[in-house]
């Protein structure tokens, strides 16, 4: 496979995030990077079958992400009696009580900014891979990498397996299905993320027909 489809006399520079050198923009074939001839930093790479598999894995989160809200995402036995903890309900609880910002932060950084950068993906890649640009395509991508950092999915998953050292003394607790689906979440986010260059991406909006 060849390069992907540039924009006509496109001259750009390409800049090394590590040393700041900077190099004349040449399109790679499929699965070579280009590395910076000072430093050896990653530029920028043609990732292999990008636009499918941005989309097929963000696909794939927002399908969990619908068994996360379904299933409860922790089970705990405790004096007799089992309770059910969905990630939602665990959040309305907090803002219900006494740390409703802690609550609200729970639903935007694991609930809002996944879905919009999983959702974002799917509307920016898929008319992609039939060489078409969504209407509002690049504004998407745009709100699309501007939520990334926020996305912290990875963040809660960690501190959810920390609290659990202090909870397993008071009560059984296992993990529910809602759970798993999460820890597939966080890989399908990384995967999707990880499927495409910024560089492509943009080459190929400007390119796609509206
Ligand atoms: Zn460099």
């Amino acid at each position: 496979m060849l390069s992907w489809p540039k924009p006509p006399g496109d001259a750009r520079l390409s800049a090394c995030h590590f040393c700041d050198t900077l190099h004349r923009f040449s399109p790679v074939e499929e699965g070579i990077s280009a590395r910076c001839v000072r430093c050896g930093g990653l530029l920028y790479e043609n990732r292999a079958a990008s636009l499918t598999r941005a989309s097929a894995f963000s696909l794939a989160a927002l399908l969990l992400m619908v068994l996360v809200h379904t299933f409860p995402f922790l089970i705990m036995d405790a004096a007799s009696m089992r309770r059910n903890l969905t990630l939602t309900g665990a959040a309305s609880a907090l803002m219900h009580q006494d740390a409703p910002l802690l609550g609200a932060s729970i639903i935007l950084f694991t609930v809002v900014t996944p879905l919009m950068l999983a959702g974002g993906m799917i509307y920016v890649c898929l008319p992609l891979l039939f060489g078409r640009a969504a209407p509002g395509a690049n504004f998407a991508a745009k709100w699309m990498y501007r939520s990334e950092p926020w996305n912290m999915v990875e963040v809660f998953l960690l501190g959810v397996l920390v609290s659990l050292l202090k909870l397993v003394k008071v009560a059984d607790v296992h993990f529910g299905i809602g759970f798993w689906a999460f820890a597939g979440v966080m890989l399908c986010m990384a995967a999707a993320l990880a499927g495409i260059d910024r560089e492509e991406l943009w080459d190929r909006l400007e390119v796609a027909k509206p």
